[in-house]
This record gives C-alpha cells, sequence and structure tokens, in this order.
C-alpha cells in the first residue's frame, strides 16, 4: 500500500477532491502529520477513506546509539524488512539530520562503509520523509520539547542524485510551508559527482550542493570514487558551473583528508587551479575509519599543516569536526547491519 507521507500537498489535495471531501482538509492533514498541531479534527469517515487508500506506517527505529559528543545514531526498519541509518548530529544548540537515499549504494567508494554493501534499492520518497519525521520525534520526546526542526543534509546511505525523483518529492515536502517549511538554505545534497543525476539539478529548488572532490587529480579520485572513470573532473565541473548559484551562496567540496595520499603540496596546487576561480568552499574530513578500511586517518597536525596550504592560496577552507565517530555514525561510517 502506499504511504500517505509520499503524498504533496497537492497531491493529498486531488486525492480528496476525488473523493468528495474538502481539499482544505490536506492542510490540516499535514499540520496533523508534520508539525504535530492537533488543532481541528479530521471526521472518522475521511480518516477511513485515507486509510483505505495509504499507509500511516513510518519507519521502526530498531536500534539507537549514542555518542557522548550528543550524535544520536538511528538504525531504522522499512516496511520490507531493509535496514537504512540516519543520524542526528548537534551542532550549536540544534540538529542536523543526516538522510539516506537508497538501502545502500551503487557508488562503491573505496573510502566508505556503505559502498561495501552494494546497492540493494532505492528508498521511496516516503522512507526519505519517514527518516525525518521518526527523528525529530525522537529528538522532541528526549529534550520534552518542541525543538526547532532539524535542518537535513543527505550525506547518509546512498547517492542521492541516484535516486532523484524520490529525493526531489521528498524535498518538496520538506519544503512546504503548510508541513515541515524547511527553507532550502537548511537542506544540503551531496554527491560523489553522479552524472545523469547532476544533469538534473535544474529540476531542483535551490538548497545547498556539495561534491565529494576528495582529490583534484582524476587518476587518484577514480581510486576513491569509482564512477571518476565515467564522469570525469572536467565534466563534472561543467555541470557544476552550469547551476544557477544566489549571491552568497557557494559549493561545499568535500575533502576527505588521507594520511599519505591527498595531503600534498601538489594537491593544494592543484585544487587551487581547480577551485580558486568559483564559489568554493573546501571541507576539509580527517578520514574516519572503519572495520577493515585500507586508509589511515592523518593526525592533526597534519590536518592543521593542510589547512593552511590551502588558505595561503586563498582557497575558503574549513575543517569538519568529526562527530559521532565511535558509534560509527561520522562520514563515510555508515553501514545497517541487515539489507
Ligand atoms: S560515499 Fe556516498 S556515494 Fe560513495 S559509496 Fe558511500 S554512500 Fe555511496
Amino acid at each position: 500500500m502506499e504511504s500517505i507521507y509520499s503524498l504533496t500537498l497537492s497531491e493529498l489535495k486531488s486525492f480528496l477532491v476525488k473523493k468528495d471531501q474538502s481539499p482544505e482538509l490536506a492542510q490540516i492533514l499535514f499540520q496533523h502529520l508534520y508539525k504535530n498541531k492537533k488543532t481541528q479534527s479530521i471526521s472518522p469517515k475521511t480518516i477511513e477513506i485515507l486509510k483505505t487508500q495509504y499507509s500511516f506506517d513510518l519507519p521502526e527505529i530498531e536500534t539507537v546509539s549514542k555518542s557522548p559528543d550528543g550524535t544520536i545514531k538511528f538504525l531504522m526498519k522499512l516496511h520490507d524488512g531493509k535496514t537504512v541509518e540516519t543520524v542526528l548530529i548537534p551542532f550549536h544548540k540544534r540538529f542536523t539530520v543526516c538522510l539516506s537515499s537508497q538501502v545502500g549504494c551503487a557508488m562503491k567508494c573505496s573510502f566508505c562503509y556503505t559502498g561495501t554493501m552494494g546497492l540493494s534499492r532505492h528508498l521511496k520518497s516516503s522512507e526519505i520523509i519517514g527518516q525525518y519525521v521518526v527523528a525529530a520525534s525522537y529528538l522532541a520526546k528526549e529534550t520534552g520539547t518542541k525543538p526547532v526542526s532539524p535542518n537535513i543534509v543527505f550525506m547518509g546511505q546512498g547517492e542521492p542524485l541516484h535516486n532523484t525523483e524520490e529525493v526531489l518529492g521528498a524535498l518538496d515536502v520538506f519544503m512546504e510551508p503548510m508541513g515541515l517549511g524547511i527553507g532550502p538554505r537548511q537542506i544540503t545534497l551531496s554527491t560523489a559527482g553522479y552524472l545523469p543525476g547532476m544533469k538534473k539539478l535544474a529540476k531542483f529548488p535551490q538548497i545547498n550542493l556539495a561534491l565529494s572532490l576528495h582529490s583534484p587529480f582524476n587518476e587518484t579520485r577514480k581510486e576513491l570514487i569509482p564512477i571518476n572513470q565515467h564522469y570525469p573532473l572536467e565534466d563534472i565541473f561543467e555541470a557544476l558551473d552550469n547551476v544557477p548559484l544566489m549571491k552568497r551562496q557557494f559549493i561545499t567540496y568535500e575533502y576527505l583528508l588521507i594520511d599519505g595520499l591527498n595531503d600534498r603540496i601538489e594537491d593544494a596546487d592543484e585544487l587551487k587551479k581547480l577551485l580558486s576561480k568559483r564559489k568554493a568552499i573546501i571541507n576539509i574530513i580527517p578520514f574516519n575509519p572503519f572495520p577493515g578500511s585500507q586508509y589511515r586517518r592523518p593526525d592533526s597536525q597534519k590536518v592543521d599543516y593542510f589547512k593552511d596550504l590551502l588558505v595561503e592560496r586563498s582557497l575558503r577552507t574549513m575543517v569538519r569536526t568529526t562527530k559521532g565517530s565511535d558509534i560509527l555514525a561520522a562520514c563515510g561510517q555508515l553501514k545497517s547491519k541487515t539489507v
């Protein structure tokens, strides 16, 4: 049965009209589903009509892991028993929820635990939205208050641009003012550079974009992100250069810093050539090891040294503080136990 969470507000309105119900009820229902508001009730008859067609089920929390740094990782079970991980990351009294877009991932990045799983299936928009609703209501119960809606990053399991239609459907619901009303600047989508999906970016709202760059050299990047063989940096940048950016909008370039691999002066020089004329912020992420990983994390001196190399080359650079690595919830460490 289709999920009620897969419907946009206009789709819900059309359904109600077809069933001789008032379209106004769609807004009330959206507030029930997404804002937990119970100011106006919906008649049992309407609920019955909806329940004959749609499921109200959400992903179930199978396990919760908490890090002393405040990161919370959920293993969520979907209707078919498959599982995905969702992470709540604290940041300055707010939380960001890191959503998965697929069960597993087809991209097979060599630094990523999810990449070792292969792709099991795409998530439906309702399953992407469901992760958010479940994580946000867990947070509300934990804190006993109604926290500000968490920001969203599509950086969990899966390549979001390999599942564009469902991700677009989820964005529509996330940004609906009658529902969650999350602003485009509160949402970041990160891609490994899956070019067929990048060519559809024009269909997306103006959310923040991040590219997993990790090396300015095709040869090294190919080792880290195998799809770079088919979609090299030249083509990726051509696609990115066509993305319209607002005045103060930048594209974030994620740079997983791996000891001895991509932390050399040549890397900094090449990054300068590639990014100095673009609206770019480089986000250095010291590599997070996972069981069986072949790479080493650089020590903090090496991280600082590489950051200084970039700053000297006038590149906007920051270092991402690693959160949740003790519970395998940091970047590249997600892997559901059962798929
Ligand atoms: S880094 Fe992202 S795109 Fe690459 S394998 Fe992991 S989940 Fe997939």
